[in-house]
């Protein structure tokens, strides 16, 4: 049960042998830092002498202290202690002599906690359990100590799969006690100290914090607000550290880092936060593949010991090329499945939709062939690959089954010709059983629906048993060459960055940014894993006037709310560049979680509520008015519901 334990304390355990580095000198004095790693002391300070998972028969006979929750009690004889570090067996005494100890230990609720001292001891021959990694020995106890009680549970903690999330969340603090999010925030802060040993002790990085409150940053995600008790003013949480970590360039700390917390009005999305936890880094004098590499460096270096070693480099994919192929610029590359342009073959169809599409100038057709389809999709499940296409693209799906080689099944087999049948078998390199999804529309379109419909297909294909990605694969992918710019999507006419408005122009395009800015080519990077983004970044704008031209004229920004970064670019900024690493994002995906809120000690709910203390709350008017705030409550039409119900009002 706590072989996980074992892995992560083998992992701590390694005592690797490096030399003392100097990392900062200079005539007068010097910092020196041992980096040196020792095995941890998992009993210093405390009222114990060992951890309950840590006992073998090496320690036979020793006396012990130890402290812990009562995982379970057999017949008043065997009780089993736990803490973070695994399980022991203690035997409860049974003498006269002994009665209080055994009061104690009998009549303490399940996961009381409680204090034992007595002797490692060997289990009698026959009672070894060699699942547990203390099945060996017990402890023979000689005094105990309840240290605290506890009233019957929400929950079982063993149960972790069977409870509600909501219901996880509202007791979080119990249902930190479980197996499952011990390992997940372990790991995690093994991971964040290797990261800051790589960056730090490997090469110099500083670690600065940067401020929560803030002022407004224009463009991007959109901020929370903090009220200040200045009538009409107001703080905003940076949505990341992204002004200050280049004004730290302009300050000359040239290679920054930090742990930075992130924040994020976005509303719900399952796989988001509303605040967050990013690996900021920021460098001068560096290029894209400096970035790149040094990145590399910090996944190798900070990777769990128990999974496959990360290789290095990692490849790279153009973003057009993830777009078209995949759909998407963050492609899951563990499988294949890519999307074929299949346009010229179709340019004289019959089939009336595909006829439609080509006849508009950007009109194109695109296919997947899902290997084996035929044999593992139901009718139903071809149904609802074609609602899917149209509830959400409104586009039309056709489904072509190849039954032998050569024939195809399909509502519309006869208007397939001969020669398109050919071509697509070549093309698409089609066998037996597969079956092929193609669909009409404009490139950009009609790929995003075919990248959807592969990951919908590949999720039903695993559901029916096939094996399409490896749970124990990394696959890791830099998306590159993005444009600076993309259209907006609720006004394509106008321009929006597509990373930020700080990311430098592509150095041979400077000059399309006055006469053609959407082919303007960027230095912005995105960093893949299995399909989600964990990372972004780019070399950024140096030059004060072509930051201006960009937020004024390109992005029709307020470069007043910047006015302080232009001032600073103009100050003798040095060349510089960056990425962030989103934190839980990466740590979802190392531990194998099914959501980032597993690997959060205190994660907001899908709605952004922290169910146990019930956040956002109602705060009195009374206290509003230091802030010069009125809340303008919503009508009764907005919200379905009586105002003069809102509990807000009726508890003032
Ligand atoms: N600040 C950027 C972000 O949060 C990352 C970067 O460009 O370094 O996406």
């Amino acid at each position: 049960m706590f072989c996980w334990l074992s892995r992560l304390c083998r992992g701590l355990s390694t005592p690797t042998r490096r030399t003392t580095q100097l990392i900062w000198s200079s005539a007068s004095r010097s910092l020196v830092l041992s980096s040196q790693r020792r095995i941890p002391e998992l009993s210093s300070f405390v009222a114990r002498t060992n951890t309950c998972g840590e006992l073998r028969s090496s320690h036979l006979g020793q006396e012990v202290t130890l402290c812990g929750w009562i995982q379970f009690r057999r017949q008043n004889i065997f009780l089993v202690l736990r803490d973070f570090h695994g399980l022991v067996q203690v035997v409860i005494p049974q003498d006269e002599s002994a009665a209080s100890v055994k009061k104690i230990l009998c009549e303490a609720p399940m996961e009381s906690v409680v204090q034992v001292s007595g002797t490692v001891i060997s289990r009698p021959p026959g009672q070894k359990n060699p699942k547990m990694p203390t099945g060996e020995i017990e402890i023979k106890v000689k005094t105990a100590k309840l240290l605290n009680s506890c009233k019957k549970l929400p929950f079982e903690i063993k149960d972790f799969m069977k409870k509600t999330e909501a219901l996880r969340l509202q007791y979080r603090y119990l249902d930190l006690r479980s197996v499952q999010m011990q390992y997940n925030l372990r790991l995690r802060s093994q991971m964040v100290m290797k990261m800051r040993e790589y960056l730090c002790n490997l090469h110099g990085f500083v670690d600065v914090e940067t401020p929560t409150l803030f002022k407004r940053t224009p463009g991007g995600a959109k901020e929370f607000v903090i009220p200040s008790r200045e009538p009409g003013k107001f703080y905003s949480l940076p949505q990341s550290p992204q002004q200050f970590k280049q004004l730290l360039m302009v300050g000359g700390l040239d290679r920054y880092f930090q742990v930075a917390r992130c924040y994020r009005d976005e509303g719900s999305r399952p796989d988001r936060q509303p605040e967050f936890t990013q690996i900021d880094i920021e460098m001068s004098f560096v290029d894209q593949t400096g970035v790149q590499s040094l990145i590399e460096g910090l996944l190798q270096y900070s990777w769990p010991s128990d999974k496959d070693p990360v290789v290095v480099p990692f490849p790279s994919m153009p973003f057009a090329e993830a777009l078209a192929s995949y759909g998407t610029d963050k492609p899951d590359t563990r499988f294949g499945m890519k999307i074929v342009d299949i346009s010229d073959m179709f340019r004289n169809t019959e089939i009336g939709f595909l006829q439609d599409a080509l006849s508009k100038p950007q009109g194109t057709v695109k296919a997947i062939c899902i290997r084996k389809g035929a044999k593992y999709f139901k009718r139903k499940d071809i149904e609802s690959i074609r609602k899917f296409a149209a509830d959400h693209f409104n586009e039309e799906v056709l489904p072509i089954f190849l039954k032998t080689n050569e024939t195809w099944n399909s509502p519309v087999a006869k208007f397939i010709m001969e020669e398109q049948g050919l071509g697509l078998v070549k093309l698409l390199e089609t066998q037996e059983e597969d079956v092929v999804l193609l669909t009409a529309g404009e490139h950009k379109k009609a790929c995003s629906l075919m990248g959807k419909l592969r990951l919908e297909c590949a999720d039903l294909l695993e559901a029916r048993g096939v094996v399409l990605r490896d749970p124990a694969l990394f696959s890791f992918l830099w998306v590159v060459d993005f444009p600076l710019f993309l259209p907006k999507e609720e006004n394509p006419q106008e321009l929006e960055s597509a990373h930020h408005p700080f990311t430098a122009p592509h150095p041979n395009d400077i000059h399309l940014l006055y006469t053609e800015p959407h082919k303007v080519r960027s230095q912005h990077y995105d960093l893949v894993l299995n399909g989600n983004e964990i990372g972004g970044g780019s070399i950024r704008i140096h030059n004060s006037e072509i930051q201006h031209y960009i937020l004024a004229t390109v992005l029709k920004e307020d470069v007043k709310l910047l006015s302080h970064l232009l001032q600073a670019l103009d100050y003798g900024a040095p060349p510089h560049g960056g990425i962030a690493l989103g934190l839980d994002r990466l740590m979802c995906l190392v531990t194998g979680a099914p959501s980032i809120r597993d690997v959060i000690a205190f994660p907001k709910s899908f709605r952004g509520h922290d169910l146990m203390s019930n956040a956002p709350d109602f705060i009195p008017p009374e206290e509003l008015k230091p802030y010069h705030i009125q809340v303008s409550w919503p009508t009764d039409a907005e919200t379905g519901k009586s105002s003069s119900n809102h509990p807000c009002l009726s508890e003032s």
